[in-house]
């Protein structure tokens, strides 16, 4: 960063604090959040002011990512010193790991799709989770935290690497991921098999994911795990994504991607885009409602959901209602019932009170209602759509041949919708930029399937048969896997997953 920028952004910080969504007078230091994950009412944690950034456009167009990184962070954790900011950014975003700048934009038609998967598993994860161990780091040291952290991750696949490739060799944190031996592909298990690092462990479960999370939460909870790991030297901590360490990072990319297509004159200053966000837990999307709230000149943002559509009911109707059937779909990281960070929104909007009051409702009956004033504010920012199986390979297919671009089925459920969202009375003609969240080399397989052709039964047979197929370039992370060396094959029944903690700890 330039010496001028450090002055301006170091300076007029004020000092951010932290409450929980569901209310009570604690607040807390973004160290002490990050530290803690979630709030002990069971609430998340949520700054209580944001700071304006778009006066800052002409500074922010003229850095590269990292800085810009650093400077959307050093306005919400502000008891971090801007130097450490800019040291971990450069660290975690750099061209190496990136295979270039990390967030680059794609013109596909009349839009723009960023692309937030050239991280090292080339899944957007990879935005957060390469930044936030090294937050929680430095978070442990400002804090005079004297235990280490001890990071527990049970992952149906993709969370599971990119935690592991994030947490890798960060100085007092160690992390051990559980994953369901039958329950990911051959791909996902060798990228876990063979992860690298002095502080990793990895560990197959013999039985199915929910084996594995119930395994975990249940270690979290177990006073002897956390007596054993104590007197060890740890805490136990998680890497999930409602931990603000995650969100805080996201909210950059949507604040570079507008300067972006400011420098290369797609749009002028002043002129709002609509994002198309693929969305699950609500993370990602509430991370580009946050960068309008710092005053960037965000139109619409469209919740893309697939099958399990519960988010597009709820921006249509106001009702949200987890009493449905849950789909296995071919876009899995999207493939869920309750949208946690949902609830930063309904606080960011509605208050506590009321966000606790909803919250109670969802535990207890397993739906809550907006009124009609209260859907009209959110739809005011959002609206939702949703893209079943066939229109994701439709889509898929589709741009590939019109266009020659060719997206992951999380990125195409995203595309489909901006299509009917464009086509909606609603829409208003702003640019569009969809938000594309993984590589297509990720789910081989079914992008081969959507383009017509055969899919072979082996994973790294399906990798080179799109390779083949369309000629787009395979990730080398992916690409060398097959000759990998496998670390980790240690496979443990569900019951003695806790045995294995304390053991290793
Ligand atoms: C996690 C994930 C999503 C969903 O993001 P949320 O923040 O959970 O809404 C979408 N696409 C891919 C590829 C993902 O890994």
């Amino acid at each position: 960063m330039k010496k001028e920028d450090i002055e301006h952004f170091a300076v007029n910080r004020g000092n951010v604090l932290y409450v929980s969504t569901r209310g009570g007078k604690n607040s807390y230091s973004s160290a002490e959040v990050i530290k803690k994950g979630i709030a002990d009412d069971g609430g998340l944690f949520i700054p209580t002011a944001v700071r304006d950034l778009y006066c800052d456009l002409e500074r922010l167009c003229g850095m590269d990512y990292p800085d810009r990184a650093a400077a959307v962070l050093s306005a919400f954790l502000t008891d971090y010193p801007l130097c450490k900011l800019i040291d971990a950014a450069r660290a975690a975003y750099s061209p190496e790991k990136f295979n270039g700048p990390a967030a680059p934009i794609a013109k596909v038609g009349s839009d723009y799709f960023l692309e937030l998967w050239h991280g090292p598993t080339s899944a957007f994860k990879d935005m957060a989770l390469q930044i936030m161990p090294r937050l929680l780091s430095l978070a442990l040291d400002m804090t005079g935290e004297e235990k280490d952290a001890y990071i527990l991750v049970a992952t149906s696949g993709d969370t599971g690497k990119a935690a592991l490739e994030g947490y890798k060799d960060v100085p007092r944190v160690k992390i051990k991921v559980f994953y369901p031996a039958n329950g990911v592909s051959n791909i996902q298990k060798r990228q876990m098999s063979s992860q690298t690092g002095e502080n990793v462990d990895v560990v197959a479960i013999n039985g199915n994911f929910d084996d594995a999370q119930t395994g975990v939460k249940a270690i979290f909870n177990d006073p002897d795990c956390r007596a054993a790991a104590e007197e060890k030297g740890f805490f136990f901590s998680s890497a999930n994504s409602i931990n603000w360490g995650r969100l805080a990072p996201q909210t950059a990319y949507y604040i570079s991607a507008y300067c972006d297509l400011v420098n290369e004159k797609q749009i002028e200053p002043g002129e709002k885009i609509d994002f198309v966000v693929p969305t699950g837990n609500f993370g990602n999307i509430f991370a580009a409602y946050i960068a309008k709230s710092c005053g960037f000149p965000i139109g619409k943002l469209v919740c893309a959901s697939n099958r399990n559509n519960v988010l597009t009911d709820f921006f249509n109707t106001g009702i949200y209602d987890r009493r449905r059937e849950f789909f296995t779909t071919e876009s899995p990281s999207m493939d869920i019932l309750i949208s946690s960070n949902l609830e930063r929104l309904l606080y960011s909007a509605f208050g506590a009170e009321q966000t606790a009051a909803y919250m109670s409702d969802l535990s207890k009956n397993g739906f809550y209602k907006l009124d009609g004033e209260k859907l009209r504010l959110l739809r005011r920012d959002f609206t939702g759509y949703y893209c079943d199986g066939d229109g994701t390979s439709a889509a898929i297919r589709g741009i590939f041949e019109k266009f020659g671009y060719l997206c992951d089925p999380h990125t195409a459920v995203a595309a489909a919708c901006a299509e009917k969202y464009r086509r909606s009375d609603e829409y208003g003609g702003n640019k569009i930029v969809v938000v594309s969240t993984a590589s297509p080399y990720k789910f081989a397989p079914a992008v081969l399937s959507a383009l017509g052709k055969d899919v072979p039964p082996d994973d790294f047979d399906a990798l080179d048969g799109l390779y083949r197929a369309t000629g787009v370039a395979v990730p080398e992370n992916l690409a060398s896997l097959r000759t990998s060396n496998v670390r980790f094959d240690r496979a443990v029944d569900p019951e003695d997953m806790a045995m294995t903690v304390i053991a290793d700890a």
